[in-house]
């Protein structure tokens, strides 16, 4: 069983607010008609096979009370049996997330789809913004690996922490498919919607030229050849969205990656 969590929090984006709008305008986009409910492996992803837990809801939006909040809730599920689908939400949400994950999988395997490595040590003096949770995650030695595709916006700094944590980094400029037979098991996936290029998901905060197309993401997804057991899917921006048309890209990968990890 999969079990889908919205997780509408966005207090450690940096640059503009909007994904806490994220997970409901997802969700609406298996029942706005425009759209069936099948995988295109052609399974059919409704309720009797991916249970929707709802959204969480914060007390407060203190960083470091709802990192605590979504480790707990994470944990919890994992605990309970099946595995997780979350929505975010902004990025900061993979780290306790991910935490969760790796106590219940040793040896975890991290594939992340981003524009950003989101590696920063500081950002903003916050050590929970949506710049840095792979740093976090790395400095907890929380994965096996952790691999990166799609960056293009790599800094100095940004290069040695890659460097320092050993992360296996595939560059948008270099893109190619050969990474996905390295791929180890168990597998967890990280998707920012910014990986890909803001001609086909404009509903992000950060526009970032130059990135894959959403049939070069599907097909990636689709060729992953060792059991995945989790993921997120971050950074949709609603308020930079037309027409709902990046709702309905997130939704698509969505599908496809429900449909990976029923393979
Ligand atoms: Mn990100
Ligand atoms: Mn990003």
């Amino acid at each position: 069983m999969i079990k889908l969590l919205g997780i509408p929090f966005d207090a450690n984006s940096s640059f503009l607010k909007g994904p806490a709008q994220a997970p409901p305008l997802i969700r609406q986009m298996d029942s706005d008609g425009s759209a069936n409910v099948f995988s295109e492996n052609g399974l059919e992803i409704n309720k009797s096979n991916l249970t929707d837990l709802g959204d969480m809801t914060f007390e407060n939006q203190n960083p470091e009370t709802v990192y605590r909040a979504i480790k707990q809730r994470v944990d919890r599920e994992l605990e309970d049996g099946g595995n997780l689908i979350c929505l975010g939400g902004d990025h900061s949400i993979s780290f306790p997330i991910i935490e969760a994950y790796a106590s219940h999988y040793p040896g975890l395997h991290v594939l992340h789809f981003d524009a950003h490595p989101d590696l920063y040590h500081h950002y903003d003096n916050n050590p929970f913004s949506h710049a840095s949770p792979f740093a976090r995650i790395m400095e907890k030695g929380l994965t096996a690996s952790l691999t990166q595709v799609g960056v293009r916006t790599l800094t100095t700094h940004l290069r040695e922490q890659g460097e320092r944590f050993r992360v296996r980094m595939f560059e948008m400029k270099d893109l190619g498919y050969d990474f996905l037979q390295t791929l180890q098991a168990p597998l967890y996936i990280s998707i920012d919607m910014d990986v890909l290029d803001p001609a086909f998901a404009p509903g992000v905060s950060h526009h970032e030229p130059g990135g894959m197309s959403t049939r070069e993401l599907i097909t990636m997804i689709q060729s992953i050849s060792v059991p995945v057991i989790g993921a997120d899917i971050v950074e949709y921006n609603p308020t930079r969205d037309l027409h709902n048309m990046t709702a309905m890209v997130a939704y698509k990968i969505m599908k496809e990656i429900a449909a990976k990890m029923m393979d």
